[in-house]
């Protein structure tokens, strides 16, 4: 295949998620639902016989060069830190110096819109690496070594749902996975459900500062709720309802709505996929609107235009249950909607948005629940 850079060897994919149910669990070890989506970033790469590194995003009409020798992190906040964090963290964790490459990356998957276009984008240089150096490296050692990436080259410190997601994903289901043992299980999505992203138009500002704070104050309930008598709870995941009952009433506020939403949210996961399997339509539509309102009210990141969004969905034709996702203040919603009633619902939830919040361009992407990331030689 030809391109900007000449003939093309390698092609890799990695798709983004969406998360179902189970949000700002997973950096408490807790539980969390993502599915895969059928959209996704796209390499087209040619190994070269140095260190160097070529790319261009067509997404982002820019290219960025930089030398697997001295991969540093001065890349400020240009897209190029994805890259050059996977580099650094192969390459640390191989001890090899990595090919150079020219690639070229293309995209259909909206950035900075809750669906992980950064670890889609990190997943598809870690499978494009692991194949062209021949690293053999493991699913599960490649999405952690993406999450390192995030955590510094990103600065951003997330748990390990994006990088599961994008790298271990089956077709047609989601994504149960328990973020402390890494144990993994799939469940299929009813064939006749649409998976709906609904962004609100307004781009997702939650800043590393509130999503770092968000973790400390995780931290703090952790050290307040176990005190002296379970020293062995290291995360909120440790930490029983009952125990919870007992000694919230001591917390700050916060700390304890912050508390609150987690040992909440992880109930509701489990509870959402025993739903999922029996088939339970109406007890998901609950599930889904408790966590949205969980995390408006006592997580504290949703915003009005998620707001609007979710209740224009919830309240489409067709929907089974509609919540945000993603870590917050703008963004997208989620929405699981029968396909039978799928224009309709798109209609109705778009003109219901559309008065509410007049301001907003939303844009609706009707996805299904797609593979993880592959990688092949061309
Ligand atoms: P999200 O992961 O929700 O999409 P983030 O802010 O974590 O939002 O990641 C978005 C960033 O990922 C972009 O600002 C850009 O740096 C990088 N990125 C995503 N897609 C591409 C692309 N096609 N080309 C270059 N960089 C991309
Ligand atoms: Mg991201």
């Amino acid at each position: 295949m030809n391109g900007l850079y000449g003939t093309y060897e390698w092609a890799a994919r990695a798709p983004g998620r969406v998360n179902l149910i189970g949000e700002h669990t997973d950096y408490n070890d807790g539980f969390v639902m993502p599915c895969a989506i059928d959209r996704g970033i796209r390499v087209s790469a040619r190994a070269r016989d140095d260190s160097i590194c070529r790319l261009y995003s067509h997404q982002f009409q820019s290219g960025w060069v930089f030398d697997l020798r001295e991969v540093s992190k001065e890349s400020g906040d240009s897209w190029a830190r994805y890259p050059q964090g996977v580099a650094a963290m192969l390459q640390a964790h191989s001890g090899r110096l990595l090919s150079g490459i020219d690639a070229e990356i293309e995209s259909d998957l909206p950035a900075a819109s809750g669906l992980s276009s950064s670890a889609a984008f990190e997943a598809v240089f870690a499978v494009l690496w692991n194949e062209i150096d021949g690293l053999n490296l493991d699913r599960w050692t490649l999405a952690k070594l993406c999450q390192q990436a995030e955590h510094e080259y990103a600065g951003v410190k997330c748990g390990i749902m994006d990088q599961a997601a994008s790298l271990l994903a089956q077709e047609g289901c989601a994504l149960f996975l328990d973020t402390r043992s890494l144990q993994t299980t799939y469940d299929p999505l009813p064939k006749t459900w649409s998976l709906v992203v609904a962004d609100t138009g307004k781009p997702r500002a939650l800043s590393s500062s509130a999503y770092n704070e968000r973790r400390e104050q995780c931290e703090q309930a952790v050290r307040l709720l176990a005190g002296e008598s379970e020293p062995h709870a290291r995360a909120l995941r440790d930490i029983s309802p009952e125990r919870f009952l007992e000694r919230g009433v001591l917390m700050p506020p916060v700390i304890r709505q912050r508390a609150a939403h987690v040992l909440g949210e992880n109930l509701r996961v489990a509870a959402f996929r025993d739903a999922l399997q029996r088939g339970d339509k109406s007890l998901i539509g609950r599930l889904m609107r408790a966590s949205h309102e969980s995390l408006r009210l006592d997580y504290e990141v949703s915003c009005a235009e998620l707001d609007s969004m979710q209740r224009a969905c919830e309240t489409a034709p067709g929907c089974v249950g509609a919540r945000m996702t993603g870590a917050g203040f703008g963004g997208a919603c989620v929405a699981l909607v029968e396909r039978a009633a799928l224009n309709d619902f798109l209609a109705a939830a778009e003109a219901h948005y559309r008065a509410d919040q007049p301001g907003c361009e939303p844009v609706f992407l009707a996805c299904c629940p797609a593979q993880g990331a592959v990688v092949e030689r061309l």
